[in-house]
């Protein structure tokens, strides 16, 4: 349960970030992430989703994920490429398989939407 622990580090880093900005709620968080990064997003998520219910703060807080796509350069023409999947990536332009994967692997929290008491405002 790789993704339950990750759920429960990312409640921890949000309780955080409310007491620091005295939020009332956390309502999104949104988290890059990239198919190479060995999380199994959806049992993230439904993980995540089960222990919110324990916070208060946490409630009614959505998680938007941004995928990151596998990017390659290749290693022959530079030329940068996208790819769904990882297998056997071989550069369009010149047809080399001398490519480097440059992204793809993103697991971390972008920005999150939060309540903030007095001023009303969202960060
Ligand atoms: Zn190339």
């Amino acid at each position: 349960m790789h993704e339950f622990s990750l759920a429960l580090g990312l409640v921890e880093r949000l309780k955080e970030l409310a007491q620091k900005h005295k939020a009332k709620q956390i309502d999104k968080v949104y988290i890059k992430w990239g198919k190479l990064s060995g999380v199994v997003i959806d049992s993230f998520i439904f993980s995540f989703n089960l222990i919110k219910e324990e916070y208060p703060i946490l409630k009614n807080c959505e998680i938007v994920v941004n995928e990151e796509p596998i990017t390659y350069k290749c290693l022959n023409c530079n030329f940068v490429f996208e790819k769904e999947d990882f297998k056997f990536p071989k550069c369009p332009k010149c047809d080399s398989i001398q490519v480097k994967q440059i992204k793809g692997d993103a697991f971390l929290i972008e920005k999150v939407e939060m309540e903030v008491d007095d001023e009303n405002k969202k960060r």
